[in-house]
């Protein structure tokens, strides 16, 4: 994705001739990218040959989950929607994992008649109701305990997840718990130990640090997990953050698989596909103030929720470059009637008037993923570009659908 004579383009595409073809806002995502970012992904860590398994909440478009899924990706779930779909996509259900706090017993026993790889189980409670199920299909069902290593991941506090006081996994006193259950259980077999500390992380310090807290758990407890499951994280750059040092990361990891024989499990989503896709809009109006002008945009919260939900920042970028740039500070914002409908402030940025396209960068994580109907407003379309192939991989909601 870049510039060529000033006019910006997603491989051999125009970005601007989208617009004119299929109107804005637009969700416009590159192949070349999605398969760039799985192969350094893999390359990262092809040492031990882990199994990736996607997080599908960070994009659940099924037919990018089917370009994944021909790099002999698993996926990581969340939900029974996303098992389903998947499964839809041809993923093995021996590479699907399923994670979350609260499997209702429906997903449970919808999970176990898949005979999925592994229900990450996050609480006593639904420990025993996975049991429960499992005795009533006699069927032995594969598990993983998802601990709460309390470890600071050091990323923004709303994307947190490895810390005591957050709802995921459980304490160390509670697995071994949990473990000494699992062991008499009948129906139950422990076949992994997983973690996930939060997202968009940095740095690979606090993952050095949960795999330390890993290994004393696994030689105190003196049980051979199959699996562990390190869970994604790995943060991408959208402004000036500082990239992951997947070399240091990856080094830790082996040093750990040094005396733990184990095969390794990630759970990527947002360094997959957080890069590959752009949101293209228009702008509606300009409105001009005394401090700023006001960008009013054709997209809104409803279909990026990111930077209203934690403050993050999206650069913004014009289709078409001009040389010509504005005095004023400019308020990108969206249309929808919050006041937290914006996206970005920027001090320098080239003028910009009435029907101008600009795009919203880095948002195939957590964006359309994360899109609503707010203000009963239509989802925008998803477009994947391949070379010079354009193809709609999911239409335009239309209106009268919702209505
Ligand atoms: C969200 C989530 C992930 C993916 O996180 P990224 O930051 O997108 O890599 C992985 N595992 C679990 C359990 C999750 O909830």
């Amino acid at each position: 994705m870049k510039y060529q004579s000033n006019n910006f383009f997603i491989e051999r595409i125009k970005a601007q001739n989208l617009a004119k073809r299929f109107g804005t806002p637009i969700y416009c995502y590159s192949y070349e990218k999605l398969k760039k970012n799985i192969i350094k992904f893999i390359n990262n860590f092809k040492s031990f040959n882990p199994l990736v398994c996607f997080s599908v909440k960070a994009n659940s478009n099924v037919n990018l989950l089917r370009e994944i899924k021909k790099f002999n990706f698993g996926a990581d779930v969340v939900s029974v929607g996303e098992m389903m779909k998947v499964l839809k996509a041809g993923f093995n259900p021996r590479k699907i994992v399923f994670s979350g706090v609260g499997k209702t017993s429906e997903e449970l026993s919808y999970a176990i008649n898949k005979n999925i790889l592994l229900i990450n189980i996050e609480s006593e409670e639904e420990l025993i109701e996975v049991e429960k199920i499992a005795k009533k299909k006699r069927k032995v069902v594969d598990i993983g305990i998802r601990l709460n290593p309390n470890t600071d991941a050091k990323t923004l506090k709303k994307i947190s997840t490895g810390k005591k006081e957050n709802k995921f996994g459980v304490t160390e006193k509670a697995f071994f718990n949990l473990l000494n259950y699992s062991k008499k259980s009948k129906y139950l077999n422990l076949k992994c130990l997983s973690v996930h500390i939060g997202s968009q992380i940095t740095s690979y310090k606090p993952y050095e640090k949960t795999l330390g807290i890993i290994k004393k758990i696994i030689h105190k407890s003196n049980y051979k997990f199959q699996y562990i499951d390190l869970g994604g994280g790995m943060g991408i750059t959208y402004d000036n953050e500082k990239k992951l040092n997947y070399k240091k990361y990856n080094n830790s990891i082996k040093n750990f698989l040094k005396k733990n024989k184990t095969k390794i499990i990630f759970e990527p989503g947002r360094s997959i596909i957080g890069d590959t896709g752009i949101l293209i809009s228009k702008v509606i109006y300009i409105k001009k103030t005394q401090n700023k002008d006001f960008i009013i945009l054709d997209s809104g919260m409803n279909d990026l929720i990111r930077p209203a939900l934690y403050g993050s920042k999206h650069k913004i970028i014009p289709l078409k470059r001009i040389s010509n740039s504005s005095n004023k500070n400019y308020e990108f914002v969206g249309p929808i009637c919050e006041s937290t409908d914006k996206f970005l402030n920027i001090k320098k940025f080239q003028k910009l008037k009435k029907n101008d396209l600009i795009a919203i960068c880095d948002v195939g994580a957590y964006g359309m993923s994360l899109s609503s109907n707010y203000n009963v407003r239509a989802k925008p379309i998803e477009i994947l570009i391949k070379g010079s192939k354009v193809s709609i991989i999911k239409k335009r909601q239309r209106l009268n659908d919702i209505i």
